[in-house]
Order: structure tokens, then C-alpha cells, then sequence
């Protein structure tokens, strides 16, 4: 049986547009997907580093959720990533947002991934896939951060060419 799990897609380094079209190609090998609107947004923690292009992926796979990781972060070095700081700049960041309805800590992984809440350019774009999605008791499109939002659509149609 497949699940449907969501990826949370970033980059503010190199050609960012292009990676997260790389990126969404190679999460087209896992399983179907679709994608979120196309959002340029402002960096988390240090300031000093550039815009980050964002998106969401919605992904229906069978892979296990230690598996699917495996992938993400073998995505993430192919597209060349280095990391020099926390929260600092990359080519390609893919976080787990969601796997099905399961809760999972451990070394490696907290899913539903612990940011989304309070990150908008998380939360936005989960809502264009599923607008009544619901987390943790929240439902999402009521949450008070999406009143100021912080980002901004770049591309509404078939940005990933899927
Ligand atoms: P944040 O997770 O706050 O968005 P980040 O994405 O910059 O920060 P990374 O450097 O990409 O953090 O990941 C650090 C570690 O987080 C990874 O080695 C991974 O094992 C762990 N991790 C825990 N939960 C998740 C998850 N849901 N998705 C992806 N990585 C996760
Ligand atoms: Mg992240
Ligand atoms: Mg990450």
C-alpha cells in the first residue's frame, strides 16, 4: 500500500530554480508526485545569505520512511550540497514534512517535521496541495503566521514541467 508523504523543497544556492526542477524530477522516481506553487522567500536564521527559492512536493510512495530519507539526503549531496552553518545556505535542502498520518522519532528523523508550524513558506505551500490539511490539532489555513506572509508566489503554473 503507498502513502502519501510531503517533501519540503529549498535552495538559495546556484541556480536554484533549475536544482528544485532537478530536484522534483528525481522525487518523480520514488513514486507520483505533484507540486506545490513555486515561492521565493527570506532566509531563516542568518540573514546575511540569499532569498530561498521553496516549494512542496506531494509524493505517493512505498518507500519506508528511513528509505525515502535515504533518498532525500542522496538527492541533496547530488546536487552538490555543502553545508557551512546551521540554517546556513545550500543547493538543496529536502526535509520530510509528512509521512501519512505516522508520528516517527528517532535518530535520524521526527516526523511530521518539527518547523512546519511556525514556517510559512512550509505552510503555504502544503495548503495549495491539500487546503484543508490539519496537523497536530492545527488546521493549517487558520494559523496566525499566514497573516503577515513572508513569501511571495514566483510561479503558479507547471513550474517542475511534471
Ligand atoms: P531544519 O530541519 O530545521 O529545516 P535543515 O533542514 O537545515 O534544518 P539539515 O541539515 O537538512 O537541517 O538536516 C539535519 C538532520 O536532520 C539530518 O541529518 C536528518 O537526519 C535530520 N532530520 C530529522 N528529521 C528530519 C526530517 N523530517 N526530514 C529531514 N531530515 C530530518
Ligand atoms: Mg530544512
Ligand atoms: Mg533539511
Amino acid at each position: 500500500m503507498s502513502v502519501v508523504a510531503y517533501i519540503g523543497l529549498g535552495s538559495n544556492l546556484g541556480d536554484s530554480r533549475q536544482i528544485l526542477i532537478e530536484a522534483v524530477q528525481n522525487l518523480a522516481t520514488l513514486g507520483k508526485v505533484t507540486t506545490s506553487k513555486l515561492y521565493e522567500s527570506p532566509p531563516m536564521g542568518p540573514q546575511d545569505q540569499p532569498n530561498y527559492l521553496n516549494a512542496v512536493a506531494r509524493l505517493e510512495t512505498h518507500l519506508e520512511p528511513l528509505v525515502l530519507l535515504d533518498e532525500l539526503q542522496r538527492f541533496e549531496n547530488e546536487s552538490g550540497r555543502v553545508r557551512l552553518r546551521r540554517w546556513g545556505e545550500r543547493t538543496l535542502d529536502l526535509d520530510l514534512l509528512i509521512y501519512g498520518q505516522e508520528n516517527i522519532q528517532n535518530e535520524r528523523l521526527t516526523v511530521p517535521h518539527v518547523g512546519i508550524l511556525e514556517r510559512d513558506f512550509v505552510v503555504i505551500p502544503l495548503l495549495d496541495l491539500d487546503a484543508e490539511m490539519q496537523l497536530k490539532g492545527h488546521v493549517l489555513k487558520n494559523l496566525s503566521i499566514l497573516e503577515h506572509p513572508t513569501v511571495t508566489v514566483l510561479d503558479d503554473g507547471d513550474w517542475a514541467g511534471l
